[in-house]
């Protein structure tokens, strides 16, 4: 909406001093009482669920857009110049948690008052603690993962849509319908996750890094992650021991990795403890093989549960 009003002022300035004809359109879209629904809102969302979730609420009503590309692993991502462009031009910047987009609460600080709505998505979720492991020193970190949780991903969509309807209330009832259509499907999802999982015999989950925490303690599964709280953080050699024992202890079967980070630690344990590697989708990003495919928020997830169903129950 921003750039649009800068826009029409630079068509007007333009028509006045050329002293033209100008099209029906470009004075029409100058009069002072044109309803605002012709203007969409542009609602800039950081990394891939957050663009998902955004999109299902906005519809074709606001000009949804992805900042961090969705092949690139977002926990280390920085944003460039032209990306903090992007940033102040918008009217939203959707976000999941400062423990995610590290680089959040400085722009934010920095940007003035013109600038953009910052949305936490994850407002009023209660985050848990995480363990990160840095050159063999342990601190305790929040852990941002609540996306990958069926229930959690529902308050980040209310969240999404109350900012969305402020920032644009002539859009109110087609933000509410569009949301509580998706919280159904979200809550669908849930249930789905809750019969599958009841009754699988193992309930260790061994991940290359702790993304599915939430996930887990929704559904009575144990995470033990490789790496940290964000993929970049390698295990120590006395971590990767104990990591080892932990498999063979519980025969872990199956130890997952993902596809946008380097999967070498997690194959060498598997191959060490005899576990074969699948993929769980942390939805951190989609391949452009996924985006062709058309994969989506709830048909990830329902893979995922169906890899869940298979290598628990062996
Ligand atoms: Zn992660």
């Amino acid at each position: 909406m921003k750039k649009k009003y800068v826009t029409t002022a630079v068509v007007a300035v333009a028509c006045f001093s050329l002293m033209v004809g100008c099209s029906t359109k470009s004075r029409s879209s100058n009069e002072t009482n044109k309803s605002s629904t012709d203007e969409k809102i542009h609602v800039t969302t950081t990394f891939y669920p957050m663009y998902e979730f955004t999109k299902q609420v906005a519809g074709d009503k606001a000009d949804v857009e992805l900042l961090i590309p969705s092949t690139v692993e977002p926990h280390d991502w920085e944003p460039s110049p032209k990306d903090m462009k992007n940033i102040q031009q918008s009217d939203l910047v959707v976000y999941n948690s400062p423990y995610m987009e590290t680089w959040e609460p400085s722009i934010e600080k920095s940007i003035n008052s013109e600038g953009p709505t910052f949305v936490k998505a994850s407002t009023g979720i209660e985050l848990m603690n995480g363990i990160e492991e840095e050159k063999g020193k342990q601190t305790h970190a929040y852990d941002p993962h609540v996306w990958l949780s069926p229930v959690l991903a529902q308050k980040e969509v209310k969240n999404i849509a109350k900012a969305l309807e402020k920032a644009d209330p002539d859009n109110k009832d087609y933000y509410e319908k569009n949301s509580e259509k998706y919280i159904d499907q979200l809550k669908d999802l849930d249930k789905k996750y809750q019969s599958t999982l009841k009754d699988v015999r193992n309930k260790e989950l061994v991940t290359q890094h702790a993304a599915f925490g939430y996930l887990a303690k929704q559904y009575g599964l144990t995470q033990v992650p490789i790496a940290g709280l964000s993929p970049e953080q390698e295990p120590s050699a006395a971590k990767l021991a104990e990591l080892k024992k932990f498999a063979q202890t519980h025969h872990v079967k199956t130890i997952y990795f993902e596809e946008l980070t380097s999967p070498k630690v997690a194959k060498t344990l598997a191959e060490e403890v005899g576990a074969k590697t699948e993929v769980l989708n942390t939805l951190e990003g989609l391949s452009k093989e996924q985006q062709k495919q058309g994969l989506d928020y709830i048909e990830a997830m329902e893979n995922n549960l169906k890899q869940l169903q298979k290598s628990l129950s062996e």
